[in-house]
């Protein structure tokens, strides 16, 4: 059976990774989650406070960055490495995701995370989730979708999903951190989050997991068998 590329992109939380997760599970793909690799980029220059707007230091930082996704076996998913460390949890953390798309916005660092994914692609088979990835990683992908949640829906998940780690985090500040990232991302000048022309709309709000994953398995079949 012929192999393809499938892109995800979309706003914060819209739940992109995990429908492109179970999307790759079914069709034996490989998965890969961009946003992880710009919060591994993004926790090395918090760590080496590397200043965005001086050029030399982003080189240099990016020079000294390895990543890599290797499979847990005990979660059963793949998890983000920053030079061999397990980073998986720490780019979770709301500091991250404080600094991502500040830090995701240069572009040295889009083009550093762009050739990698580009490379990741290669052999087709792959599901990527991301903001970019139907337009400017794979702009010839075979299948693209565009989803889309309502905010309140979005943020709801968001912070359920960040409450059960940090149980002193509020909706507030999750809401703002949502709409931040969604306007720098929209935003940006180097390849800024935008639906792809020829993508599909997936408006999950109202579709259960199941129910999300069973019509983009239906647009996956019918372009592998086109
Ligand atoms: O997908 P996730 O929410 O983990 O992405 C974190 C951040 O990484 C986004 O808010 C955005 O700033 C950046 N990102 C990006 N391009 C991608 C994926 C993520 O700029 N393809």
């Amino acid at each position: 059976m012929r192999k393809i590329i499938i892109t995800l992109d979309g706003y914060s939380s819209c739940g992109k990774s995990t429908l492109a997760r179970q999307l790759a599970r079914e069709l034996n793909y490989v998965f890969i989650d961009s946003g992880a690799m710009y919060r591994a980029i993004t926790l090395y220059f918090l760590r080496a406070h590397i200043d965005c707007a001086d050029t030399e230091k982003v080189i240099k930082a990016l020079s000294e960055i390895a990543l890599s996704f290797e499979y847990n076996p005990v979660t059963g998913q793949s998890d983000m490495y920053l030079n061999d460390e397990n980073v998986e949890s720490l780019i979770r953390e709301m500091v991250v995701s404080e600094h991502v798309s500040e830090v995701a916005a240069l572009k040295e660092v889009r083009e550093f995370g762009v050739t990698q994914q580009q490379l990741m692609g290669k052999k087709k088979g792959i599901v990527m989730d991301g903001r970019d990835i139907g337009t400017t990683v794979f702009p010839d992908a075979e299948l693209k979708i565009f989803v889309t949640a309502d905010p309140a829906v979005r943020v709801e998940r968001r912070f359920k999903e960040l409450f059960e780690k940090n149980p002193s985090i509020t909706i507030e500040e999750v809401k703002r951190n949502l709409e931040m990232r969604d306007y720098m991302d929209s935003n940006r000048e180097f390849s800024p989050l935008r639906q792809a022309p020829d993508a599909v709309i997936l408006d999950n709000s109202n579709l259960t997991r199941e129910e999300q994953l069973q019509v983009a398995l239906a647009w996956a079949k019918e372009r592998i068998n086109a």
